[in-house]
């Protein structure tokens, strides 16, 4: 595993570095060791340099993995971050599929223990919840989440976001995870913040277009002409014969036989 950020854009990047992240670690304590520098140094404000008493810690952490990396490293990943003055770590944005196995099964345990680990090193958390990364079992249960492209095709498992986030199933299920996030681990010594989904956007198609999105543009066509006479002399729907006899039969805009009326 190697030391980046978890966005999948800068793989070209990540690509050109061989370094893994034990070796990023280990090479930034040797560096500034050998400069003679106090650490942590990047855990302090100008402030608390000078002896302000009010001043508040500058934060600085990094995306950890505990859910990607074997249980016995997670001492020696923690003593590390705290040596090269990390405060903090963003964890568990993607790890849906081990804290909900099975649908309202849920599995904290692992998630507490790499807690424990890193407060005893002082370092604070912040909790991702995880819906960027729905579980196999739930795309399979409910197959209507995943999200439809421009082009009509629905999106293919095998990534992250292929999921459509209106859709009232999906949003369900998230609701549900982040909640038991919350219930497991809002007392717990350590943590300092959420982080709510990876980000709130879709992911290589900017919009979706699936059979729950277009019933919803339906209901926003409804709302806006108010009736089918009025949509039809605003689209001008009878040339190519589409003049529309019920809101349900009005398509989102995909690819036709001719460019979309
Ligand atoms: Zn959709």
């Amino acid at each position: 595993m190697r030391i980046h950020s978890t966005d999948q854009s800068r793989t070209s990047r990540e690509q050109s570095a061989s370094v893994t992240r034990r070796e990023f670690l280990n090479g930034a304590v040797a560096v500034l060791g050998a400069t003679s520098i106090r650490l942590p140094i990047w855990a302090q404000t100008s402030a608390s340099i000078a002896g302000g008493s009010w001043a508040a810690q500058l934060l600085l952490g990094v995306d950890y993995y505990p859910d990607q990396t074997p249980e016995d490293l997670w001492e020696d990943d923690a003593r590390m971050m705290a040596e090269v003055g990390f405060t903090n770590v963003r964890v568990a944005e993607f790890a849906w599929a081990l804290m909900e196995p099975a649908e309202g099964k849920f599995d904290f345990a692992w998630l507490r223990r790499s807690l424990q680990t890193l407060h005893k090193h002082k370092i604070s958390v912040i909790l991702g919840t995880p819906s960027a990364a729905p579980p196999p079992w739930l795309r399979v249960k409910y197959p209507e989440v995943i999200e439809v492209n421009a082009q009509g095709l629905p999106l293919h498992p095998g990534g992250r976001r292929f999921t459509c986030p209106t859709n009232q199933v999906y949003r369900r299920l998230s609701l549900s995870m982040a909640s038991e996030m919350a219930r497991a681990f809002a007392e717990t010594p350590g943590v300092i913040g959420w982080q709510i989904d990876n980000e709130l956007t879709l992911g290589s198609s900017p919009r979706c277009y699936c059979n729950f999105c277009q019933a919803g543009f339906q209901a926003w066509l409804r709302s806006k002409y108010g009736s089918l006479d009025k949509l039809n002399r605003s689209w001008g729907t009878v040339f190519w014969s589409q003049n529309y006899t019920d809101f349900g039969q009005v398509p989102v805009p995909l690819p036709s036989g001719g460019d979309p009326n």
